[in-house]
């Protein structure tokens, strides 16, 4: 994989209010209502990927040094089988709903229509280019709608075939990239969309929100924040520790919905402990450094924050701590927290660092965990005893949670994936997708002739009479 991929030019920013109008102008052709088009539309995404799938990797591996496998089961592979799916499905979800309704309203045999909304934003991030673009896309798509994507700038050799692949591959008039940083992203928002989806950090979030609210656009908002995983005394913490470090490995922890910090009780702390180290070795039996398996931090900004995480923390380092500015290699690194203060359990950690507390009860583990962040986006929870494990799902939020795993309630893309409150709005994936660019139009076809008699009693003059025909 030596080929080096070079960034797009940014869009110039004069084009961007006039591509719009080119979008608008096919959404009001009603060319995209046609279930066919969409399919067509779907198919080609399909070949784009597919056709593209070593530049895919290549990308992936260039910009973080993700492996084959991990780009491919994250992002190309990913997307092949969510294409295929919604081309399955797609004749199902497009279908008019009946609804069941009071006597009055069933006589207009009233229906849910599935409708495109019309030109959507959809805004990306940089830790999964291609996921996080042309998943979304795949939903707005099948709802029938024209698009304009924004890929995050950050990882540029993607951001090359995520525009290679719509450009190349889509219809024209209804799909565009726009390329840039913050002043073409700026422009574009000043613009009026039908449903912006952004998914990034939650202070551009705001941004994009403030931005959406100026055209009554709704949003689906795709944030971040502290995953919690709370490991029990019910727990096989061997299995606990084994997957934590699974979820912690992957992308080298610029995920998401990566497990962020554990709440452990004393008396499995050492073994936790000790297995997180040995199966780490047994990840990379040839060191971490060395395998080919194991991501870098995406650039300078993110390693030097990272790393000042390291060097600045109260706690002490359990595991780790090692670091390469040269790669940007950063190593799993596992602090044990004494200063609930400390830099590590305030702010998204986004990097393969993994503070942990000892806390022995129950309700204590959900008190620290809810006073952290109320309202994480993912929620891990490790215990054999499901009892307990509903018991703190009673008492936390989360967009998502799983239990006895990490990362997996979000790794199908068959289930809805969404934030909740600092973690976002909206979610989206499968019918779910289509669900999020769709709007539901509520129709009812009114019965004439005879019928008017029985609607007589709405007409005034409002008689005592006809009230009592309701
Ligand atoms: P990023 O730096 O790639 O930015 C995301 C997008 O915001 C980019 O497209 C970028 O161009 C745009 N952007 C940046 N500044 C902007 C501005 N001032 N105005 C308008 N747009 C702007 O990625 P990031 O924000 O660092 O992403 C990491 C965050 O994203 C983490 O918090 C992570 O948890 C979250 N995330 C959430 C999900 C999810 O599905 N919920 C998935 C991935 C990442």
């Amino acid at each position: 994989m030596s080929k080096t991929i070079s960034p797009p030019p940014a869009t110039p920013i004069n084009e961007i209010p006039t591509t719009i109008a080119r979008l608008r102008t096919t959404f009001q052709s009603h060319r995209t209502r046609s279930v066919e088009w969409r399919k067509q539309q779907l198919r080609k995404l399909w070949w784009g990927l597919h056709d593209n799938e070593n530049d895919i990797s290549a990308a992936l591996w260039q910009d973080l040094k993700k492996s084959e496998h991990e780009a491919l089961q994250s992002d190309g592979i990913w997307l092949k089988n969510a294409i295929i799916d919604a081309l399955g499905d797609i004749d199902n979800w497009v279908k008019e709903v009946p609804v069941t309704a009071d006597l009055l309203a069933k006589a207009g045999s009233p229906t849910i229509r599935k409708e495109p909304l019309g030109v959507v934003l959809i805004i990306g991030a940089y830790n999964y280019p291609f996921q996080l673009t042309l998943g979304p896309l795949l939903g707005a798509i099948a709802a029938g709608n024209c698009a304009v994507i924004k890929p995050s700038e950050i990882s540029q050799a993607s951001c090359a075939i995520v525009t290679k692949i719509i450009t190349e591959y889509l219809d024209p008039d209804a799909f565009a990239v726009v390329n840039g940083v913050i002043p073409e992203t700026t422009k574009l928002l000043e613009q009026k969309f039908d449903k912006i989806c952004y998914t990034g950090n939650g202070v551009v979030g705001r941004i994009v929100a403030a931005a959406a609210a100026k055209h009554l656009t709704p949003t689906i908002l795709e944030l971040g924040g502290l995953n919690p995983v709370i490991i029990t005394k019910n727990a096989d913490v061997k299995l606990a520790a084994r997957r934590v470090c699974w979820g912690k490995s992957l992308n080298a922890g610029q995920v998401c919905l990566s497990p962020d910090y554990a709440i452990v009780p004393a008396s499995k702390e050492n073994e936790f402990i000790s297995t997180m180290a040995a199966t780490w070795r047994k990840f990379y039996p040839n060191g971490v450094q060395a395998s080919a398996d194991y991501p870098r931090i995406v650039n300078d900004r993110h390693f030097n924050r990272i790393k000042n995480l390291i060097e600045t923390t109260s706690g002490e380092i359990k595991i780790g701590g090692q670091t390469d500015e040269s790669e940007k290699y950063i190593d799993l690194t596992v602090v044990k927290v004494k200063d609930e203060n400390d830099a590590l359990m305030k702010e998204e950690i986004f990097g393969p660092v993994m503070p942990y507390v000892v806390i022995d009860d129950v309700d204590d583990a959900i008190e620290f965990a809810n006073r952290v962040s109320d309202t994480p986006l993912a929620l891990y929870i490790f215990t054999t005893d499901k009892k307990e494990a509903n018991y703190i799902l009673g008492r936390t939020r989360s967009g998502g949670a799983t239990v006895n795993d990490t990362i997996w309630h979000g790794a199908s893309h068959k289930l809805p994936f969404g934030g909740v409150g600092e973690s976002g709005m909206g979610s989206y994936r499968d019918k779910f997708g289509f669900d999020a660019f769709s709007h539901h139009r509520t129709t009812v076809r009114q019965a004439g002739g005879w019928f008017e008699m029985v609607l007589d009693a709405r007409y005034p003059p409002y008689l005592p009479s006809k009230l009592a025909q309701y």
